[in-house]
């Protein structure tokens, strides 16, 4: 049997990851509440026999038959995690629970989509695993940083008390097509609105770093984490090391969409870490792995993605 589930499936990651799984000739559950994704982002999967859709919320219990759990459930933009903080907390640590039973009781392997902002406004650059991070516990993002923390300590904690077979990997800002076009993240508004003709919105005086992963790229590293070794376990860092600031990636909007827009300088949101780029060196020695995709050729694909939403192509 290779059944393999994966929460939060119809969102931007998830739906890539079904795509990879489906094409693997996996028997692929997906499982979401539509909070952010959306039945569009697999629609395309409907007619495989290898594919299912459930609509289901991590919070409450899930009782299904599975190999193997991907846990993606999670909103992943500040907007969208900060509209419901309480509901964002429960995701992340209630929806862990219940995977982590979930796994416990039917003897699933199971991976954590964990996230660089358990580093926080870091204070070593690059991020190695081995930092703790410097996270404020009562902000506005703590709903989303703490949450995610509190996770990868149930998935340790379940993997020393239940010996369960776990796999976390921290993921680092990843972009492509199916972003959702309004989640208010760099990458999908600064193309938007070049594409609009709307000033760019450069939060701060731009300077602030952020390292970009394609989500080709991400995908292959989740899939290859998901097959190491049971002793091995992470966490591991995925993620493009390449760094560049927000005014340098306004740059290169332009420069791909045609777009004329100005920049439009607004305050910086409240703990916005200043600068983010992952030490992969794990990644690349235990899993083989290393980015591909140059943030010019990822933003073309993402550009003509979002190109088809504006002109109501898709
Ligand atoms: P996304 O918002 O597109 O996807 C999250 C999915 O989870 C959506 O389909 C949403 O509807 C679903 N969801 C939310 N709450 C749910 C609940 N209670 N029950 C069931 N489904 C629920 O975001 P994404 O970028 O695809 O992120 C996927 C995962 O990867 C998240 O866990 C996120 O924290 C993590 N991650 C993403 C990035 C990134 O840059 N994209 C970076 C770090 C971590
Ligand atoms: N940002 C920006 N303009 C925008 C949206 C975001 O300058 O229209 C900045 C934001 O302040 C942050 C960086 O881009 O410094 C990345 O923001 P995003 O929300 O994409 O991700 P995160 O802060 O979680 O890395």
């Amino acid at each position: 049997m290779n059944k393999i589930l994966v929460t939060g499936g119809a969102g931007f990651l998830g739906s890539h990851l079904c795509d990879r799984l489906v094409a693997q000739g996996a028997d692929v559950l997906c499982v979401d509440n539509y909070f952010t994704g959306s039945k569009r982002n697999v629609a395309h999967l409907f007619s495989k026999p290898n594919f299912e859709l459930m609509r289901h919320d991590v919070t409450f219990p899930l009782y299904v038959e599975v190999d193997r759990i991907f846990n993606l459930a999670c909103p992943a933009s500040p907007i969208h995690y900060q509209f419901d903080p309480v509901q964002t907390t429960k995701t992340s640590v209630h929806g862990a629970i219940n995977m982590l039973g979930l796994a416990k009781r039917v003897k699933a392997r199971i991976l954590q989509a964990s996230t660089s902002e358990v580093y926080g406004d870091p204070e070593i650059h690059p991020q190695p695993e081995s930092y703790w991070g410097k996270v404020n516990p009562i902000g506005i993002r703590s709903c989303y940083d703490e949450g995610k923390r509190c996770a990868e300590t149930l998935f340790f904690d379940y993997f020393r008390q239940h010996r369960l077979q776990i796999k976390v990997v921290r993921i680092f800002n990843t972009y492509g097509p199916r972003m959702h076009p309004d989640d208010g993240r760099v990458v999908s508004n600064f193309i938007m609105q070049a594409l609009r003709g709307e000033d760019i919105t450069i939060y701060g005086d731009g300077q602030q770093t952020r390292s970009f992963c394609y989500v080709d790229d991400l995908i292959e590293a989740m899939l290859r984490m998901m097959d190491t070794p049971a002793d091995f376990i992470g966490p591991v860092n995925i993620g493009n090391p390449s760094e560049f600031t927000m005014l340098e990636l306004a740059e290169k909007v332009l420069a791909i969409t045609g777009g004329k827009s100005r920049l439009s300088f607004k305050p910086l949101p409240e703990d916005d870490p200043k600068q983010r780029q992952p030490d992969i060196g794990l990644a690349k020695s235990s899993l083989g792995w290393e980015p591909k995709v140059a943030l010019e050729d990822g933003l073309r694909e993402t550009v003509a993605y979002f190109r088809g939403l504006v002109s109501g192509d898709k």
